[in-house]
């Protein structure tokens, strides 16, 4: 997607440990105008699957999850990071290592809220070596609902994630996929 590689570009800083920081416009600051055609193009990329509810991590997927889903016309549903898990079986919970703080979370869902019925899209900020989505990859085959895709906004393609997940047949769709990156370069596949 041409107009989000040129923002990465003008407002994209790198930071040591293979962190990109897009705080001015997606990850802190939101664009709006920008996130509206993120949400334009994957509707277009997802448009023959039959989306019945968005899934998202908090907290930086929820916003862009959200305009999405007004393409889609589905509730999106957000996987809440916790710090103990109730394990009164009315939570779908799995573990998921953050990429940005290094530490282990375990993650949960109401039961409630995702059905065998559902045919889900995942959407998230970024992809790194895929914990993060593994996890809600996992939340979706223990809810017994179609995992139809994932949407991803930037993709850190040196990474390995993206490769394990196409792998497992999971459809990905990234806007961006990052070739490289350093503070004083960044390439795109
Ligand atoms: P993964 O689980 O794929 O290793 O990492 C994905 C998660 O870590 C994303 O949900 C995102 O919040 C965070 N993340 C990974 N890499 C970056 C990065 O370079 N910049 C920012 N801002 N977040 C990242």
């Amino acid at each position: 997607m041409q107009l989000l590689k040129e923002r990465i570009l003008k407002d994209g800083v790198v930071k040591p440990g293979n962190v990109l920081k897009v705080d001015s416009f997606l990850n802190h600051q939101m664009d709006i105008p920008l996130i509206n055609e993120i949400g334009k193009e994957f509707r277009c990329r997802f448009a023959d699957a039959p989306i019945t509810k968005i899934l998202t991590i908090e907290a930086s997927g929820i916003g862009i999850a959200c305009i999405t889903a007004q393409y889609f016309q589905v509730p999106v549903v957000f996987a809440k990071k916790a710090q103990s898990v109730n394990l009164d079986g009315e939570m779908y919970t799995t573990k998921v290592e953050s990429f940005t703080h290094k530490r282990v979370y375990d993650v949960i869902l109401s039961k409630k809220y995702l059905s065998p019925e559902d045919h889900v899209l995942i959407i998230d900020d970024f992809l790194a070596n895929g914990c993060a989505l593994m996890g809600l990859i996992d939340i979706v085959k223990k809810s017994g609902a179609t995992l139809e895709g994932a949407g991803i906004v930037i993709e850190k393609g040196f990474q390995q994630g993206g490769k394990t997940i196409r792998d497992m047949g999971v459809r990905l769709e990234s806007l961006a996929i990052i070739d490289s990156m350093t503070d004083t370069s960044l390439t795109f596949r």
